[in-house]
C-alpha cells in the first residue's frame, strides 16, 4: 500500500543554522489520525511545513518527502497541495482576506472550480466548523477560536484527502477544546496533528510520533507511550492526568 505520508531521512537547518530536523522516518498510512507530540522548538512545526512544500525554501526538494507516493518537488505542488490541507499554527498567518466566506472561497477558487461550487463548498465547509451564517463577519473580528475554524473550513473547502493540523487546539477554552476535538473526530480522511494536547492525542490518535530536539525518539501506540512517566519525562512532556489509572507498559524507539 502507497503511505499517505511518507518522510525518509529528513534533514532541514534554517538559514541561521538552526539544525531543525535530523534524519527524521516515518510512515502514515491512509485513513490513519496519528499525533505528533514534543516540547516547544522540537521541530514540529518545521516537519509539517516540509508536507507540502512550504519549506525547504530553496533548491529541489530532494525526495524525502512523498504524499500518496509522489515526491514533495516543485512539478508536483499544485497536486500536492490539493492533497495535503495545512492548518497552520497561528491562525493570523492562515487568514488574510477581510471576510470569513471570502477567505474560505479563496482556495477553492484557486482550484478553478465554478462560482457556484465554490459558494456551495464555502456553506458546506462553515456549516461543518459551526460558523454557518458568519461568512460576512470581517476576519479579524473573529475570536481566536472562530478564527481556527474559519481556518479550518478554507482546508475542508479544498476537500483535501490528508489534513495536517500545527497545534489546532491552543488558545481555545475548555468548550473550544471540546468542540474542535469533535469536529476533528467527525472528520474523514488521513490526519496527523501536532499538538500539546496530550488529552486530544489519547482521545483521537492511536498512534503517535514524538520529536526531541529535531530527533525522532519515539514512533508507537500513544496509550502505551504517554503512560512511561520516565520515557515523557525525559522528552520534555508529562504523562496525562487522563490515564491516571491505566498501567505503565513502556515502549519506545
Ligand atoms: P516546534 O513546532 O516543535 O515548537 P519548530 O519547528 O518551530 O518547533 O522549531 C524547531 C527549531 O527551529 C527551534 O530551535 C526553532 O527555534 C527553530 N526555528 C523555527 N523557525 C525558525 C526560523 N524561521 N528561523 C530559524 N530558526 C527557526
Ligand atoms: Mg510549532
Amino acid at each position: 500500500m502507497t503511505a499517505a505520508v511518507e518522510v525518509r531521512d529528513l534533514c532541514y537547518r534554517y538559514h541561521d543554522g538552526t539544525e531543525a530536523l535530523w534524519g527524521v522516518s516515518f510512515r502514515v498510512e491512509v485513513g490513519e489520525c496519528v499525533g505528533l507530540l514534543g516540547p516547544n522548538g522540537s521541530g514540529k512545526s518545521t516537519l509539517l511545513l516540509h508536507l507540502n512544500g512550504i519549506l525547504p525554501e530553496e533548491g529541489p526538494a530532494n525526495g524525502q518527502v512523498r504524499i500518496l507516493g509522489r515526491p514533495v518537488q516543485p512539478a508536483h505542488l499544485p497536486w500536492i497541495r490539493q492533497q495535503v490541507g495545512l492548518l497552520f499554527q497561528d491562525p493570523d498567518d492562515q487568514l488574510f482576506c477581510a471576510t470569513v466566506a471570502e477567505d474560505v472561497a479563496f482556495g477553492p477558487r484557486q482550484l478553478g472550480l465554478p462560482e457556484s461550487e465554490v459558494r456551495a463548498r464555502v456553506e458546506r465547509s462553515l456549516a461543518a466548523v459551526g460558523l454557518a451564517g458568519l461568512g460576512d463577519r470581517a476576519t479579524h473580528h473573529l475570536s481566536h477560536g472562530e478564527k481556527r475554524r474559519a481556518c479550518l473550513a478554507g482546508l475542508l473547502a479544498c476537500e483535501p484527502s490528508i489534513l495536517v493540523l500545527d497545534e489546532p487546539t491552543s488558545g481555545l477554552d475548555p468548550r473550544g477544546r471540546r468542540e474542535l476535538k469533535a469536529l476533528l473526530r467527525r472528520l474523514p480522511g488521513t490526519k496527523l496533528i501536532a499538538t500539546h494536547d496530550l488529552e486530544l492525542a489519547v482521545e483521537l490518535c492511536p498512534r503517535c510520533l514524538i520529536l526531541d530536539q529535531g530527533r525522532l525518539v519515539a514512533d508507537g501506540a500513544t496509550l502505551e507511550l504517554l503512560n512511561d512517566e520516565a520515557f515523557m519525562l525525559a522528552h520534555g512532556l508529562e504523562r496525562p492526568h487522563i490515564l491516571q489509572h491505566v498501567h505503565p507498559h513502556p515502549n519506545h524507539v
